[in-house]
Protein backbone atom coordinates (compact mmCIF):
# COMPACT_ATOMS: atom_id res chain seq x y z
CA UNK A 1 0.00 0.00 0.00
CA UNK A 2 1.53 3.54 -0.88
CA UNK A 3 1.79 5.53 2.41
CA UNK A 4 2.87 9.34 2.92
CA UNK A 5 5.94 9.20 5.04
CA UNK A 6 5.91 9.79 8.80
CA UNK A 7 2.16 8.19 8.81
CA UNK A 8 3.43 5.10 10.87
CA UNK A 9 0.11 4.42 13.03
CA UNK A 10 -1.39 3.30 9.30
CA UNK A 11 1.48 0.91 8.29
CA UNK A 12 2.53 -2.46 9.71
CA UNK A 13 2.48 -1.97 13.34
CA UNK A 14 0.71 -3.86 16.33
CA UNK A 15 -2.08 -1.18 15.48
CA UNK A 16 -3.00 -2.19 12.22
CA UNK A 17 -3.42 -6.22 13.04
CA UNK A 18 -6.30 -7.71 11.38
CA UNK A 19 -9.83 -8.57 13.53
CA UNK A 20 -9.94 -11.95 14.98
CA UNK A 21 -11.06 -14.02 17.94
CA UNK A 22 -9.27 -15.47 20.18
CA UNK A 23 -9.40 -19.17 21.16
CA UNK A 24 -11.10 -20.47 24.33
CA UNK A 25 -9.08 -23.21 25.25
CA UNK A 26 -9.64 -25.91 28.06
CA UNK A 27 -7.31 -27.87 29.35
CA UNK A 28 -7.63 -31.44 30.52
CA UNK A 29 -5.26 -34.00 30.67
CA UNK A 30 -2.07 -32.51 28.06
CA UNK A 31 -5.31 -31.89 25.80
CA UNK A 32 -6.21 -28.51 24.96
CA UNK A 33 -9.89 -28.47 23.99
CA UNK A 34 -12.00 -26.26 21.89
CA UNK A 35 -15.27 -25.92 21.55
CA UNK A 36 -16.19 -26.91 18.35
CA UNK A 37 -19.64 -27.72 16.24
CA UNK A 38 -19.80 -31.49 14.55
CA UNK A 39 -21.80 -33.10 11.89
CA UNK A 40 -23.70 -36.31 12.05
CA UNK A 41 -20.35 -38.06 11.99
CA UNK A 42 -18.92 -37.19 15.24
CA UNK A 43 -18.63 -39.87 18.12
CA UNK A 44 -17.30 -39.17 21.65
CA UNK A 45 -14.27 -40.57 23.02
CA UNK A 46 -14.87 -40.68 26.29
CA UNK A 47 -18.72 -42.03 26.58
CA UNK A 48 -19.01 -43.30 22.56
CA UNK A 49 -22.22 -42.17 22.11
CA UNK A 50 -22.59 -39.66 19.24
CA UNK A 51 -21.99 -36.17 19.80
CA UNK A 52 -25.32 -34.19 17.78
CA UNK A 53 -27.88 -31.55 18.15
CA UNK A 54 -27.53 -28.02 17.04
CA UNK A 55 -25.17 -25.81 18.95
CA UNK A 56 -21.52 -26.18 20.32
CA UNK A 57 -21.88 -29.35 21.99
CA UNK A 58 -18.47 -30.91 21.19
CA UNK A 59 -15.11 -30.37 22.36
CA UNK A 60 -12.15 -31.11 20.09
CA UNK A 61 -8.42 -31.04 21.14
CA UNK A 62 -6.21 -29.32 19.32
CA UNK A 63 -3.66 -31.31 19.34
CA UNK A 64 -4.19 -34.77 19.10
CA UNK A 65 -7.71 -33.93 17.25
CA UNK A 66 -9.64 -36.22 20.39
CA UNK A 67 -13.09 -35.54 20.29
CA UNK A 68 -15.41 -35.28 23.16
CA UNK A 69 -18.64 -33.90 24.59
CA UNK A 70 -18.32 -30.73 26.28
CA UNK A 71 -20.26 -32.94 29.40
CA UNK A 72 -17.37 -35.36 29.09
CA UNK A 73 -14.01 -33.37 28.54
CA UNK A 74 -13.22 -33.17 32.23
CA UNK A 75 -13.28 -36.66 32.72
CA UNK A 76 -11.00 -38.09 29.84
CA UNK A 77 -8.48 -39.82 31.48
CA UNK A 78 -6.73 -40.91 28.47
CA UNK A 79 -4.04 -38.20 27.83
CA UNK A 80 -2.99 -36.23 25.05
CA UNK A 81 -1.40 -38.51 22.12
CA UNK A 82 0.22 -34.86 20.53
CA UNK A 83 0.97 -32.46 23.09
CA UNK A 84 2.39 -29.79 22.62
CA UNK A 85 2.51 -29.94 18.63
CA UNK A 86 0.56 -26.41 17.99
CA UNK A 87 2.10 -23.84 19.38
CA UNK A 88 -0.34 -22.42 21.07
CA UNK A 89 0.52 -20.53 24.22
CA UNK A 90 -2.53 -21.35 27.29
CA UNK A 91 -2.70 -19.91 29.83
CA UNK A 92 -4.76 -21.64 32.90
CA UNK A 93 -7.25 -19.69 34.99
CA UNK A 94 -8.07 -19.98 38.59
CA UNK A 95 -10.24 -23.09 37.30
CA UNK A 96 -8.04 -24.74 35.46
CA UNK A 97 -9.77 -24.01 32.42
CA UNK A 98 -7.59 -21.76 30.19
CA UNK A 99 -8.99 -18.98 28.23
CA UNK A 100 -6.53 -16.76 25.90
CA UNK A 101 -4.20 -18.41 23.72
CA UNK A 102 -3.08 -15.89 21.21
CA UNK A 103 -0.15 -17.46 19.58
CA UNK A 104 -2.60 -18.19 16.83
CA UNK A 105 -4.37 -16.19 14.42
CA UNK A 106 -7.41 -18.30 13.93
CA UNK A 107 -10.19 -16.88 14.81
CA UNK A 108 -12.92 -18.89 16.68
CA UNK A 109 -16.51 -18.55 17.92
CA UNK A 110 -16.02 -20.86 20.36
CA UNK A 111 -17.91 -18.43 22.74
CA UNK A 112 -18.40 -19.15 26.63
CA UNK A 113 -21.91 -20.10 26.30
CA UNK A 114 -24.25 -21.89 28.83
CA UNK A 115 -23.90 -25.56 29.81
CA UNK A 116 -25.26 -27.94 27.78
CA UNK A 117 -28.15 -28.63 26.62
CA UNK A 118 -27.66 -25.41 25.08
CA UNK A 119 -30.65 -22.74 25.57
CA UNK A 120 -32.06 -22.34 22.36
CA UNK A 121 -30.61 -19.52 20.12
CA UNK A 122 -31.58 -15.86 20.90
CA UNK A 123 -34.30 -14.70 18.00
CA UNK A 124 -32.26 -13.44 15.26
CA UNK A 125 -33.06 -10.36 13.53
CA UNK A 126 -35.90 -10.19 11.27
CA UNK A 127 -34.63 -11.11 8.03
CA UNK A 128 -36.51 -9.90 4.71
CA UNK A 129 -38.89 -11.57 2.78
CA UNK A 130 -37.26 -14.97 1.36
CA UNK A 131 -36.85 -15.93 -2.21
CA UNK A 132 -39.47 -18.66 -1.34
CA UNK A 133 -42.15 -16.45 -0.31
CA UNK A 134 -42.22 -14.62 -3.81
CA UNK A 135 -44.32 -15.61 -6.55
CA UNK A 136 -43.79 -18.74 -7.84
CA UNK A 137 -41.27 -18.16 -10.90
CA UNK A 138 -39.63 -15.37 -9.65
CA UNK A 139 -37.25 -17.11 -7.66
CA UNK A 140 -33.48 -17.77 -8.89
CA UNK A 141 -30.32 -19.08 -7.56
CA UNK A 142 -27.19 -17.22 -8.82
CA UNK A 143 -24.12 -19.05 -9.23
CA UNK A 144 -20.05 -17.94 -9.99
CA UNK A 145 -21.11 -18.09 -13.78
CA UNK A 146 -23.52 -15.04 -13.43
CA UNK A 147 -20.80 -12.74 -12.98
CA UNK A 148 -17.87 -11.79 -14.56
CA UNK A 149 -14.53 -11.02 -11.86
CA UNK A 150 -13.11 -7.52 -12.91
CA UNK A 151 -11.00 -6.64 -10.18
CA UNK A 152 -9.62 -7.34 -6.77
CA UNK A 153 -10.38 -4.31 -4.19
CA UNK A 154 -9.98 -5.69 -0.55
CA UNK A 155 -8.59 -8.06 1.32
CA UNK A 156 -9.08 -8.57 5.02
CA UNK A 157 -8.79 -11.12 7.85
CA UNK A 158 -11.53 -13.93 6.49
CA UNK A 159 -11.98 -12.72 2.52
CA UNK A 160 -10.85 -11.62 -0.50
CA UNK A 161 -13.26 -8.82 -1.65
CA UNK A 162 -13.91 -8.85 -5.69
CA UNK A 163 -15.40 -6.19 -8.04
CA UNK A 164 -17.79 -7.86 -10.35
CA UNK A 165 -20.91 -7.44 -12.82
CA UNK A 166 -23.62 -9.56 -12.86
CA UNK A 167 -23.59 -10.43 -16.56
CA UNK A 168 -27.57 -10.16 -17.42
CA UNK A 169 -27.75 -6.84 -15.83
CA UNK A 170 -24.32 -5.08 -16.55
CA UNK A 171 -24.75 -3.96 -12.93
CA UNK A 172 -21.66 -3.65 -10.53
CA UNK A 173 -20.94 -5.52 -7.08
CA UNK A 174 -18.54 -6.02 -4.26
CA UNK A 175 -17.90 -9.94 -3.84
CA UNK A 176 -16.61 -11.32 -0.74
CA UNK A 177 -15.45 -14.40 -1.04
CA UNK A 178 -14.34 -16.52 2.11
CA UNK A 179 -12.81 -20.11 1.55
CA UNK A 180 -14.66 -22.85 2.96
CA UNK A 181 -11.77 -24.19 4.74
CA UNK A 182 -11.17 -21.34 6.72
CA UNK A 183 -14.66 -21.98 8.13
CA UNK A 184 -14.70 -25.62 8.95
CA UNK A 185 -10.67 -25.56 10.00
CA UNK A 186 -10.84 -26.00 13.90
CA UNK A 187 -13.99 -23.67 14.00
CA UNK A 188 -17.89 -23.64 13.66
CA UNK A 189 -19.85 -22.22 10.75
CA UNK A 190 -22.31 -19.79 13.16
CA UNK A 191 -19.94 -16.65 12.31
CA UNK A 192 -21.00 -17.27 8.07
CA UNK A 193 -24.72 -17.50 9.48
CA UNK A 194 -24.48 -14.31 11.30
CA UNK A 195 -22.19 -12.61 8.62
CA UNK A 196 -25.27 -13.69 6.29
CA UNK A 197 -28.29 -12.96 8.69
CA UNK A 198 -26.79 -9.23 9.57
CA UNK A 199 -26.16 -8.42 5.99
CA UNK A 200 -29.98 -9.24 5.22
CA UNK A 201 -30.90 -6.82 8.05
CA UNK A 202 -28.84 -4.04 6.83
CA UNK A 203 -30.26 -4.10 3.30
CA UNK A 204 -32.61 -1.90 5.11
CA UNK A 205 -30.30 0.63 6.22
CA UNK A 206 -29.23 3.74 4.40
CA UNK A 207 -25.72 3.59 6.19
CA UNK A 208 -25.01 -0.37 5.91
CA UNK A 209 -23.84 -2.40 3.14
CA UNK A 210 -26.76 -4.45 2.13
CA UNK A 211 -26.86 -7.78 0.31
CA UNK A 212 -27.99 -8.88 -3.15
CA UNK A 213 -27.22 -12.97 -2.84
CA UNK A 214 -25.06 -15.54 -1.38
CA UNK A 215 -24.02 -18.81 -3.45
CA UNK A 216 -21.15 -21.02 -2.66
CA UNK A 217 -19.09 -23.56 -4.73
CA UNK A 218 -17.30 -26.76 -3.66
CA UNK A 219 -14.34 -25.02 -1.98
CA UNK A 220 -16.10 -21.07 -1.12
CA UNK A 221 -18.65 -19.04 -0.15
CA UNK A 222 -19.66 -15.85 -1.92
CA UNK A 223 -21.74 -12.45 -0.45
CA UNK A 224 -22.78 -10.84 -3.10
CA UNK A 225 -22.76 -7.24 -2.07
CA UNK A 226 -23.36 -3.32 -3.05
CA UNK A 227 -19.94 -1.98 -4.62
CA UNK A 228 -19.19 1.12 -2.52
CA UNK A 229 -17.06 2.79 -4.93
CA UNK A 230 -15.71 5.54 -2.43
CA UNK A 231 -12.84 3.04 -0.70
CA UNK A 232 -12.58 2.95 2.87
CA UNK A 233 -11.65 5.20 5.57
CA UNK A 234 -8.25 3.84 6.19
CA UNK A 235 -7.25 4.29 2.59
CA UNK A 236 -8.42 8.03 2.89
CA UNK A 237 -6.58 8.23 5.97
CA UNK A 238 -3.87 7.23 4.20
CA UNK A 239 -3.81 10.25 2.30
CA UNK A 240 -5.40 12.89 3.91
CA UNK A 241 -3.46 12.56 7.54
CA UNK A 242 -5.71 14.67 9.80
CA UNK A 243 -9.47 15.41 9.08
CA UNK A 244 -10.88 18.71 10.09
CA UNK A 245 -13.34 18.30 12.84
CA UNK A 246 -16.30 19.15 10.54
CA UNK A 247 -15.48 16.04 8.83
CA UNK A 248 -14.83 13.82 11.66
CA UNK A 249 -17.74 14.56 13.02
CA UNK A 250 -20.14 13.90 9.85
CA UNK A 251 -18.37 10.45 9.33
CA UNK A 252 -18.97 9.77 13.87
CA UNK A 253 -22.47 10.94 13.46
CA UNK A 254 -23.77 8.33 10.25
CA UNK A 255 -21.28 5.79 12.31
CA UNK A 256 -23.63 6.17 15.35
CA UNK A 257 -26.68 6.42 13.18
CA UNK A 258 -25.49 2.84 11.94
CA UNK A 259 -24.20 1.12 14.95
CA UNK A 260 -27.79 2.43 16.33
CA UNK A 261 -29.61 0.79 14.06
CA UNK A 262 -28.01 -2.52 14.48
CA UNK A 263 -28.21 -2.04 18.44
CA UNK A 264 -31.54 -1.51 18.06
CA UNK A 265 -32.12 -4.97 15.99
CA UNK A 266 -30.08 -6.82 18.94
CA UNK A 267 -26.77 -6.53 16.64
CA UNK A 268 -23.14 -5.73 18.21
CA UNK A 269 -21.13 -5.07 15.61
CA UNK A 270 -17.82 -5.76 17.52
CA UNK A 271 -15.17 -4.26 14.23
CA UNK A 272 -15.62 -0.77 13.79
CA UNK A 273 -12.38 0.67 12.44
CA UNK A 274 -11.16 2.54 9.69
CA UNK A 275 -11.24 -0.69 7.05
CA UNK A 276 -14.29 -1.25 7.85
CA UNK A 277 -16.14 2.06 7.54
CA UNK A 278 -16.61 2.75 3.59
CA UNK A 279 -17.40 5.65 1.23
CA UNK A 280 -20.48 5.53 -0.94
CA UNK A 281 -19.37 8.06 -4.41
CA UNK A 282 -21.43 11.23 -2.50
CA UNK A 283 -19.22 10.66 0.22
CA UNK A 284 -21.54 9.07 2.93
CA UNK A 285 -20.33 5.95 5.04
CA UNK A 286 -21.36 2.62 4.58
CA UNK A 287 -20.28 0.38 7.03
CA UNK A 288 -19.53 -3.71 5.80
CA UNK A 289 -17.78 -6.64 7.56
CA UNK A 290 -20.44 -8.50 9.52
CA UNK A 291 -18.03 -11.56 10.40
CA UNK A 292 -17.71 -10.41 14.44
CA UNK A 293 -20.90 -9.33 14.87
CA UNK A 294 -22.85 -10.79 17.43
CA UNK A 295 -26.65 -11.33 17.32
CA UNK A 296 -30.07 -11.91 19.79
CA UNK A 297 -28.60 -9.44 22.22
CA UNK A 298 -31.63 -7.76 23.76
CA UNK A 299 -30.96 -4.36 26.05
CA UNK A 300 -28.90 -5.39 29.56
CA UNK A 301 -28.20 -8.95 27.65
CA UNK A 302 -24.19 -9.98 27.77
CA UNK A 303 -21.57 -11.52 26.28
CA UNK A 304 -18.14 -12.66 26.68
CA UNK A 305 -16.32 -13.75 23.34
CA UNK A 306 -12.78 -12.21 23.78
CA UNK A 307 -12.86 -10.83 20.12
CA UNK A 308 -12.15 -7.89 17.54
CA UNK A 309 -9.09 -6.12 16.23
CA UNK A 310 -6.38 -5.52 18.80
CA UNK A 311 -6.05 -1.31 18.56
CA UNK A 312 -10.05 -1.17 19.01
CA UNK A 313 -10.78 -3.80 21.38
CA UNK A 314 -12.88 -1.96 24.71
CA UNK A 315 -10.98 -2.36 28.14
CA UNK A 316 -13.88 -4.34 29.62
CA UNK A 317 -13.16 -7.48 27.10
CA UNK A 318 -9.52 -7.08 27.96
CA UNK A 319 -10.86 -7.66 31.50
CA UNK A 320 -12.54 -10.83 30.52
CA UNK A 321 -15.74 -9.09 31.61
CA UNK A 322 -19.33 -9.37 30.73
CA UNK A 323 -19.82 -6.64 27.45
CA UNK A 324 -22.60 -5.63 25.74
CA UNK A 325 -22.84 -2.57 23.02
CA UNK A 326 -20.76 -0.61 24.96
CA UNK A 327 -18.03 -1.88 23.05
CA UNK A 328 -18.45 -0.36 19.89
CA UNK A 329 -19.00 2.96 21.62
CA UNK A 330 -15.31 2.65 22.40
CA UNK A 331 -14.41 1.67 19.07
CA UNK A 332 -15.86 4.98 17.71
CA UNK A 333 -14.12 6.49 20.11
CA UNK A 334 -11.10 4.96 18.75
CA UNK A 335 -11.58 6.00 15.65
CA UNK A 336 -13.01 9.68 15.89
CA UNK A 337 -10.12 9.72 17.60
CA UNK A 338 -7.24 8.57 14.70
CA UNK A 339 -9.60 10.52 12.28
CA UNK A 340 -8.68 13.94 14.45
CA UNK A 341 -5.23 12.89 15.77
CA UNK A 342 -4.03 10.84 13.00
CA UNK A 343 -3.21 8.69 14.93
CA UNK A 344 -4.04 5.96 17.31
CA UNK A 345 -4.99 6.83 21.07
CA UNK A 346 -2.48 4.21 21.65
CA UNK A 347 -0.04 4.15 19.49
CA UNK A 348 3.23 5.81 21.94
CA UNK A 349 5.96 7.22 20.39
CA UNK A 350 9.18 4.99 19.08
CA UNK A 351 7.11 2.19 19.93
CA UNK A 352 6.94 0.08 16.92
CA UNK A 353 10.77 0.49 16.72
CA UNK A 354 10.89 -1.44 20.49
CA UNK A 355 10.53 -5.42 20.51
CA UNK A 356 9.65 -5.21 24.04
CA UNK A 357 6.54 -2.39 23.21
CA UNK A 358 4.88 -3.09 19.71
CA UNK A 359 3.64 -6.37 20.96
CA UNK A 360 0.06 -6.95 21.39
CA UNK A 361 -0.15 -7.35 25.17
CA UNK A 362 1.47 -4.32 25.58
CA UNK A 363 -0.84 -2.67 23.38
CA UNK A 364 -3.35 -4.25 25.97
CA UNK A 365 -1.87 -3.13 28.95
CA UNK A 366 -1.61 0.65 27.31
CA UNK A 367 -5.49 0.13 26.46
CA UNK A 368 -6.29 -0.71 29.91
CA UNK A 369 -3.89 1.20 32.38
CA UNK A 370 -2.79 4.33 30.51
CA UNK A 371 -4.33 8.03 30.39
CA UNK A 372 -5.59 9.28 27.08
CA UNK A 373 -3.84 12.27 26.01
CA UNK A 374 -6.16 14.54 23.76
CA UNK A 375 -3.97 16.56 21.34
CA UNK A 376 -4.05 20.23 22.32
CA UNK A 377 -4.59 20.91 18.99
CA UNK A 378 -8.49 19.64 19.39
CA UNK A 379 -11.63 21.61 20.49
CA UNK A 380 -13.07 21.34 24.04
CA UNK A 381 -16.57 19.50 22.62
CA UNK A 382 -14.02 17.35 20.35
CA UNK A 383 -11.70 16.32 23.44
CA UNK A 384 -14.93 15.91 25.34
CA UNK A 385 -16.28 13.76 22.69
CA UNK A 386 -13.32 12.01 22.71
CA UNK A 387 -13.03 11.44 26.48
CA UNK A 388 -16.25 10.26 26.68
CA UNK A 389 -16.46 7.51 24.36
CA UNK A 390 -12.79 6.37 25.67
CA UNK A 391 -13.94 6.41 29.19
CA UNK A 392 -12.43 2.78 30.24
CA UNK A 393 -15.64 1.79 32.79
CA UNK A 394 -18.60 1.31 30.52
CA UNK A 395 -20.98 2.18 32.65
CA UNK A 396 -19.95 6.07 32.43
CA UNK A 397 -18.90 5.69 28.75
CA UNK A 398 -21.16 8.14 26.43
CA UNK A 399 -23.75 6.24 24.76
CA UNK A 400 -23.94 3.55 27.49
CA UNK A 401 -26.06 5.74 30.18
CA UNK A 402 -29.48 5.44 30.99
CA UNK A 403 -30.26 7.88 27.98
CA UNK A 404 -27.95 5.74 25.83
CA UNK A 405 -27.68 6.71 22.28
CA UNK A 406 -29.95 10.28 23.25
CA UNK A 407 -26.75 11.25 25.15
CA UNK A 408 -24.96 10.94 22.06
CA UNK A 409 -27.38 13.18 20.23
CA UNK A 410 -27.08 15.94 22.47
CA UNK A 411 -23.57 15.80 22.81
CA UNK A 412 -22.10 19.52 22.17
CA UNK A 413 -19.73 17.89 19.77
CA UNK A 414 -22.84 16.95 17.51
CA UNK A 415 -24.96 20.37 18.47
CA UNK A 416 -24.47 21.24 14.50
CA UNK A 417 -26.12 17.63 13.41
CA UNK A 418 -29.75 17.39 12.10
CA UNK A 419 -29.78 13.91 13.24
CA UNK A 420 -33.34 13.81 11.14
CA UNK A 421 -32.03 14.82 8.18
CA UNK A 422 -28.41 13.09 8.51
CA UNK A 423 -30.37 9.85 8.70
CA UNK A 424 -32.07 10.19 5.04
CA UNK A 425 -29.04 11.07 3.44
CA UNK A 426 -30.10 15.04 3.05
CA UNK A 427 -26.80 15.87 4.51
CA UNK A 428 -24.39 17.27 1.85
CA UNK A 429 -21.64 15.17 3.10
CA UNK A 430 -18.18 16.90 3.35
CA UNK A 431 -15.79 15.25 1.12
CA UNK A 432 -16.77 13.56 -2.37
CA UNK A 433 -14.33 10.94 -3.66
CA UNK A 434 -12.68 11.59 -6.54
CA UNK A 435 -14.26 9.54 -8.76
CA UNK A 436 -14.78 8.89 -13.15
CA UNK A 437 -17.22 6.64 -13.71
CA UNK A 438 -18.79 3.90 -11.84
CA UNK A 439 -16.19 1.35 -12.58
CA UNK A 440 -13.24 3.55 -11.42
CA UNK A 441 -10.60 1.93 -8.75
CA UNK A 442 -8.85 5.04 -8.08
CA UNK A 443 -10.07 4.59 -4.39
CA UNK A 444 -9.02 1.08 -3.84
CA UNK A 445 -5.30 0.58 -3.34
CA UNK A 446 -2.87 -1.16 -6.21
CA UNK A 447 -1.92 -3.39 -4.13
CA UNK A 448 -4.83 -5.29 -3.86
CA UNK A 449 -5.88 -3.69 -7.74
CA UNK A 450 -2.98 -4.99 -9.75
CA UNK A 451 -3.58 -8.60 -8.07
CA UNK A 452 -4.94 -10.93 -10.86
CA UNK A 453 -8.46 -11.50 -10.59
CA UNK A 454 -8.82 -15.21 -10.77
CA UNK A 455 -9.99 -17.84 -8.04
CA UNK A 456 -7.43 -20.44 -7.81
CA UNK A 457 -9.02 -23.72 -8.99
CA UNK A 458 -10.23 -25.95 -6.49
CA UNK A 459 -7.91 -28.47 -4.78
CA UNK A 460 -9.49 -32.03 -4.54
CA UNK A 461 -7.88 -32.97 -1.15
CA UNK A 462 -8.64 -29.84 0.03
CA UNK A 463 -12.57 -30.27 -1.23
CA UNK A 464 -12.33 -33.57 0.53
CA UNK A 465 -11.77 -32.33 3.84
CA UNK A 466 -14.61 -30.09 3.93
CA UNK A 467 -17.87 -31.28 5.12
CA UNK A 468 -21.08 -29.80 2.33
CA UNK A 469 -23.74 -30.28 5.01
CA UNK A 470 -22.65 -27.28 7.16
CA UNK A 471 -23.09 -25.42 4.40
CA UNK A 472 -26.56 -26.67 3.57
CA UNK A 473 -28.82 -23.38 2.79
CA UNK A 474 -25.93 -20.77 2.06
CA UNK A 475 -28.08 -19.99 -0.74
CA UNK A 476 -29.99 -16.54 -1.38
CA UNK A 477 -31.20 -13.95 -3.17
CA UNK A 478 -32.53 -10.80 -1.93
CA UNK A 479 -36.04 -10.45 -3.56
CA UNK A 480 -35.72 -6.56 -3.04
CA UNK A 481 -32.57 -6.18 -5.03
CA UNK A 482 -34.41 -8.92 -7.95
CA UNK A 483 -37.20 -6.70 -8.47
CA UNK A 484 -34.96 -3.38 -8.75
CA UNK A 485 -32.89 -5.61 -11.32
CA UNK A 486 -36.13 -6.61 -13.21
CA UNK A 487 -36.97 -2.75 -13.53
CA UNK A 488 -33.73 -2.29 -15.25
P1 LIG B 1 -12.78 -9.23 6.19
O1 LIG B 1 -14.00 -9.83 6.83
O2 LIG B 1 -11.82 -10.28 5.74
O3 LIG B 1 -12.15 -8.15 7.03
P2 LIG B 1 -14.08 -7.16 4.60
O4 LIG B 1 -15.52 -7.45 4.41
O5 LIG B 1 -13.76 -6.17 5.66
O6 LIG B 1 -13.28 -8.53 4.83
O7 LIG B 1 -13.48 -6.67 3.23
C1 LIG B 1 -12.08 -6.37 3.08
C2 LIG B 1 -11.89 -5.01 2.42
O8 LIG B 1 -12.55 -5.01 1.14
C3 LIG B 1 -12.50 -3.84 3.18
O9 LIG B 1 -11.59 -3.32 4.13
C4 LIG B 1 -12.81 -2.85 2.06
O10 LIG B 1 -11.69 -2.05 1.73
C5 LIG B 1 -13.13 -3.74 0.86
N1 LIG B 1 -14.60 -3.90 0.74
C6 LIG B 1 -15.36 -4.74 1.47
N2 LIG B 1 -16.66 -4.66 1.11
C7 LIG B 1 -16.73 -3.75 0.12
C8 LIG B 1 -17.81 -3.21 -0.66
N3 LIG B 1 -19.05 -3.63 -0.48
N4 LIG B 1 -17.52 -2.26 -1.57
C9 LIG B 1 -16.25 -1.84 -1.75
N5 LIG B 1 -15.20 -2.32 -1.04
C10 LIG B 1 -15.41 -3.25 -0.12
MG1 LIG C 1 -12.78 -6.18 7.49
Amino acid sequence: MSCTPGLKFLTGSIYRRGARRWRKLYRVNGHIFQAKRFNRRAFCAFCQDRIWGLGRQGFKCIQCKLLVHKKCHKLVQKPCSNEHVDPVEVKDDANGESTLGRASSVRSRAEPEPPLPETPPAPAPPAPVRPEDLEPGSQRQYSLEDFELIRVIGRGSYAKVLMVELKRTKRVYAMKVIKKALVTDDEDIDWVQTEKHVFETASNHPFLVGLHSCFQTPSRLFFVIEFVRGGDLMFHMQRQRRLPEEHARFYAAEISLALHFLHERGVIYRDLKLDNVLLDHEGHIKLTDYGMCKEGVRPGDTTSTFCGTPNYIAPEILRGEEYGFSVDWWALGVLTYEMLAGRSPFDIAQAADNPDQNTEDYLFQVILEKTIRIPRSLSVKAASVLKGFLNKNPVERLGCGENGFLDIVNHPFFKSIEWEMLEQKQVVPPFKPRLEGERDLANFPPEFTDEPVHLTPDNDTVIADIDQSEFEGFEYVNPLLMSLEDCV
